[in-house]
């Protein structure tokens, strides 16, 4: 049982962040901000994988001016992601940002983080604080403590002004930097903590460091919502962070699927079996329930591991035995597997 650290709670239009709340999986849309249609369209498909906060690019005023816009066609809090130019947070804020997410590393001048601050507050929302070790200014110590410094400098500057709806991401391409990071400054404020690797790479290397870093945090009992970035289609994002929330048994909404790795014994395409299965039960959300798939093999471990799922089937030759909550059920033809999966979930 994992014990998380106690953090302050804020809400992203009307999702809870800290404070015992879920880990929330957020992810980010890869087309231009301004061309409306397609950002919508791409949220949506986010909202149908489990998405449940999204953030946008805003590179000019145009990508501000759009949010009101692209607000009116979502049902998920929107982040605005602001870098360089503190008008384009004013900007979002004013055109219905559920959070903002601003770099200390490229607004620096009080008096612009004031503003922003303050019209943060008018509105009644959250600002994540997004370090990056690629532009996070270096101090003389490591980049960890960098890191840590950077952000804790700008809580100050926030707490100086009274604002306290703060989270805070400390993100590393370095997966032991992003870890070292994250625990240390838990340890440092109670503020919820947004987890992610940055740039963490291609959708496979992406995922096994996201899954390194981001699930070492949260055995940790550290992190309140979690972003993995891929160079990919931001649903792999999505899947993965339910992977990643499913294998650390932080959610078991949305059905788990264990599958035995294979060796000599098995004589069906498993691969292919459970690669089908899980994208199908993955983007049905919270669809199927709290259930446990295992699809297994062959007779030697299978019957044992597929009685103690909620369904399971066991393969042999060309075919599989089905087992329901512990009992054999039916023998199925492998190529009818997946459909008869599916229709006993
Ligand atoms: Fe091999 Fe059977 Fe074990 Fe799968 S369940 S790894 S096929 S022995």
């Amino acid at each position: 049982m994992i014990k998380r650290k106690k953090t302050r709670q804020v809400i992203v239009g009307g999702v809870k962040i800290g404070g015992g709340a879920p880990v929330s999986i957020q992810s980010m849309a890869k087309v231009a901000t301004s061309d409306v249609r397609r950002v919508v369209s791409q949220i949506k498909e986010l909202e149908r994988a489990g998405c449940e906060i999204i953030r946008i690019a805003v590179k000019d005023m145009d990508d501000a001016r759009a949010v009101r816009k692209i607000k009116e066609k979502i049902h998920i809090p929107l982040v605005c992601d602001i870098h360089f130019n503190y008008r384009l947070a004013l900007e979002a804020i004013k055109n219905g940002a559920d959070k903002i997410r601003l770099n200390p590393g490229n607004i620096r001048k009080r008096g612009e983080i004031a503003q922003v601050v303050m019209a943060a507050k008018g509105a009644g929302i959250p600002i994540r604080i997004g370090v990056n070790s690629g532009s996070v200014v270096k101090g003389r110590g490591t980049v960890t403590s960098s890191l840590v410094k950077s952000a804790l400098d700008y809580v100050k500057l926030f707490e100086q002004m009274d604002f306290r709806d703060i989270i805070i991401s400390l993100k590393a391409s370095d997966v032991a930097t992003t870890v070292a990071a994250y625990r240390e400054i838990s340890q440092r404020c109670d503020y919820p903590l947004h987890l992610g690797v940055t740039a963490s790479g291609s959708h496979d290397q992406g995922i096994v460091k996201s899954a390194i870093g981001i699930g070492a945090l949260l055995l940790d009992g550290i992190g309140d919502t979690i972003r993995v970035s891929l160079t990919a289609d931001p649903v792999e994002e999505v899947l993965a962070a339910k992977r990643i929330l499913s294998s650390v048994g932080m959610r078991r909404d949305g059905a788990e699927v264990i599958a035995c790795p294979t060796c000599g014994r098995c004589q069906v395409d498993l691969g292919a079996i459970v690669g089908q299965l899980e994208k199908k039960v993955l983007e049905q959300a919270a669809g199927y329930g709290n259930i446990r798939i295992a699809v297994m093999g062959c007779e030697v471990n299978g019957p044992g591991e597929a009685r103690e799922a909620d369904i399971g089937i066991a393969f042999g030759k060309d075919s599989g035995m089905l087992f329901k909550k512990g009992k054999m059920i039916k023998k199925v033809k492998a190529k009818d597997a997946i459909k008869e999966l599916l229709r006993q979930i």
